[in-house]
């Protein structure tokens, strides 16, 4: 169908907003050698306890999709012993980098996923480190590899990262979206569209994200990936506003399961990871539901309101600071 109402003037000027909002906030080359300083630093300094320990930096740092405020998260992999305990790895590590003078505010956090927070001292740049999470070392050069395949891609999910943001639904701690959900939600809507703007990665290059690969080699595997040959010409804004009446109409929440590895959606069946869940968002390397955060009915309606009630506003005004105000660039 129709993907927005907007009058074509509106078109132009909202594609541009997003065009200028995302060269103000992506993440700089100084932002990301900056990281990858500490990161450096600190797998020297791991490396006394855990000699064969390697760090990697994942999630939007790596991924293309960063902006300026972005944290660093970090995955230290650890092999040889078996299956070490993550928590007790992670206590070990706080006590042992109370030594370090360049890192400070250390905390362990005992989540699904259990992370060492803490941040390069006298800065605002913090860290999140988890222990042989490796799936996210995967799914970052997965989300990597879509953010190169077409130019809209990223101010696309810059923008809608933003937007979920400074309208208080991205929060997976708080029992909504996690930045990563979005950007999966974003990806299956240009995946789906009747002319898609981006495929299946994962069918169309089998052998660059086969689960199998070794983990060190995983940075390499997809660096020859040409861009996508897309038909889709719609602008910036068009896809903005498609993107909210996708998730404020279209979707059907009770019933579908959002696949990027399948390019498609499945419908829910009654096994654990889909029964009873709000939302479905897979995992594309493993069958977990990335959007189990959000369990509580009035997050999900808090959600689903904040959808039709930015798409309502946006195609009537067609201005990008009427859902997204300009001084939250940072
Ligand atoms: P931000 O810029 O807001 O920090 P981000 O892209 O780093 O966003 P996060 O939600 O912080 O996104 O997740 C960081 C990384 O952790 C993701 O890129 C992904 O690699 C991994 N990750 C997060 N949640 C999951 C999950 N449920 N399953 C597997 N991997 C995950
Ligand atoms: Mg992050």
């Amino acid at each position: 169908g129709s993907s927005s109402s907007l009058k074509p003037s509106a078109k132009g000027k909202l594609s541009i907003q997003m065009e200028e909002f995302f060269e103000a906030c992506q993440q700089q080359l100084s932002d990301l050698e900056r990281k990858e300083m500490c990161r450096a630093q600190l797998q020297e300094d791991i490396q006394q306890c855990y000699p064969e320990g390697r760090l990697y930096l994942t999630g939007s740092s790596m991924n293309g999709l960063g902006c300026r405020s972005s944290d660093a998260d970090l995955c230290l992999v650890i092999t040889g012993t078996k299956r070490p305990d993550p928590v007790s790895v992670l206590s070990q590590l706080k006590r042992s980098f109370r030594s370090l003078t360049y890192i400070e505010r250390i905390q362990l956090i005992r989540a699904k996923v259990p992370i060492l927070r803490f941040r390069e001292t006298g800065s605002d740049l913090e860290f999140d480190l988890n222990i042989n999470n490796t799936v996210g070392i995967r799914n970052t050069f997965l989300l990597r590899s879509y953010a190169n395949a077409d130019l809209r891609v990223r101010p696309m999910i810059l923008v809608v990262k933003k937007w979920a943001r400074h309208n208080q639904i991205n929060d997976a701690s708080k029992g909504t979206l996690s930045s990563y959900t979005l950007v999966l939600m974003v990806l299956h809507y240009l995946q789906n569209l009747k002319e898609p703007v981006i495929p299946s990665l994962q069918r169309d290059y089998p052998e660059c994200f086969n689960p199998s690969i070794e983990i060190n080699m995983v940075p390499e595997g997809p660096k020859h990936i040409p861009p996508y040959n897309s038909r889709n010409r719609s602008s910036l804004g068009e896809l903005l506003v498609g993107f909210l009446r996708y998730y404020a109409i279209d979707f059907r929440w009770d019933q579908q399961v959002i696949s990027v590895r399948e390019a498609s959606t499945f419908p829910k069946d009654n096994s654990l990871e889909w029964r009873n869940k709000f939302i479905c968002v897979e995992e594309p390397f493993e069958r977990n539901n990335v959007a189990r955060a959000v369990h509580e009915k009035i997050k999900f309606d808090t959600i689903k309101a904040q959808f039709a009630e930015s798409y309502r506003i946006l195609r009537l005004s067609g201005d990008l600071n009427s859902i997204l105000p300009l001084r939250t660039i940072i």
